[in-house]
């Protein structure tokens, strides 16, 4: 059911209503790229993320009876907030680091002969299944950046690598998940592999589901897998975790359900 327009032309979804696309994509993401380990754009894809992880368990290497947490890194970025030190008239148009995953985490794989101690290798990109996640991709500058930079972090530690240790680490691959994806003309771009077969729609899977092909350039799958909870118009959603007043936020979003003939 897509989230209904609220009397001022806003969206409005609920964490209910969060909570549950998150829980349908994460069964088609698990199933289709099965993250290593995601990274969370702070702080829209805080939450989103943090709820993604309870779906995205494994079964602990140390004992398989259990599921485990996969790992998780936060970065900061910033587009739209104003950020100390930043000239006035490129707010909204750059995108500025505000956290990143440390050097030292994403060396962490430098010898793959030595095994990482379970839970200990959260930053390690090196060899892993990606999924960057954020809560909207508006003009995906944002994600382009994220995916650019981490892209490039992977490699420059790759290349840091002996042929030797490379050829021992498996190919790293990228994949992003935004709750909602507003339908309108990027500015940002992203290599997506399944450009025409993203979910969407109450995340349910694609009906195209061809698997993309993959190409890997020195160590790294070319290209982005993309998922999405819910494509959108281009309408402002207003999260619940950005309301004053969660009860008016619920009601309001419960007055749109009724007025669109939603239980
Ligand atoms: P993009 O780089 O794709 O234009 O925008 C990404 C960031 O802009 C999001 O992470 C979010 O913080 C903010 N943003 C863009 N559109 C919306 C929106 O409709 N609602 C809210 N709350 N934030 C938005």
């Amino acid at each position: 059911m897509p989230t209904p327009l609220c009397a001022d032309g806003k969206l409005r979804p609920t964490y209910e209503d969060i909570h549950k696309l998150i829980d349908r994509s994460a069964a088609y993401i698990k199933a289709d790229f099965d993250p290593d380990l995601m990274v969370l754009i702070s702080g829209g894809g805080l939450i989103p993320g943090r709820i993604m992880r309870s779906f995205l368990k494994r079964p602990s290497e140390l004992d398989p009876t259990r599921l485990r947490n996969i790992p998780t890194q936060a970065i900061g970025l910033s587009l739209y907030e104003e950020v100390a030190g930043m000239v006035e008239g490129s707010i909204g148009k750059s995108v500025t680091r505000t956290q990143w995953i440390s050097e030292k985490a994403l060396l962490g794989h430098k010898d793959p002969s030595k095994k990482v101690e379970e839970g200990k290798d959260a930053g390690g990109l090196v060899g892993k299944k990606i999924l960057i996640v954020d809560e909207v991709d508006d003009s995906r500058t944002t994600l382009q950046y994220a995916y650019q930079e981490l892209y490039n972090d992977v490699r420059q530690a790759l290349s840091s690598m002996s042929e030797q240790e490379r050829a021992a680490v498996p190919a790293t691959k990228f994949a992003c998940f935004v709750v909602h994806n507003k339908r309108n003309i990027k500015k940002g771009k992203l290599p997506i592999l399944n450009e025409n077969n993203h979910i969407a729609g109450d995340g349910a899977a694609p009906a195209n589901n061809n698997q993309p092909v993959e190409r890997i350039e020195n160590g790294i799958v070319e290209g982005i897998r993309y998922y999405a909870g819910e494509d959108t118009e281009n309408e402002w959603i207003a999260y619940p975790w950005e309301s004053e007043d969660i009860t008016e936020h619920n009601r309001l979003a419960a007055d749109a359900r009724k007025k669109a003939g939603q239980k």
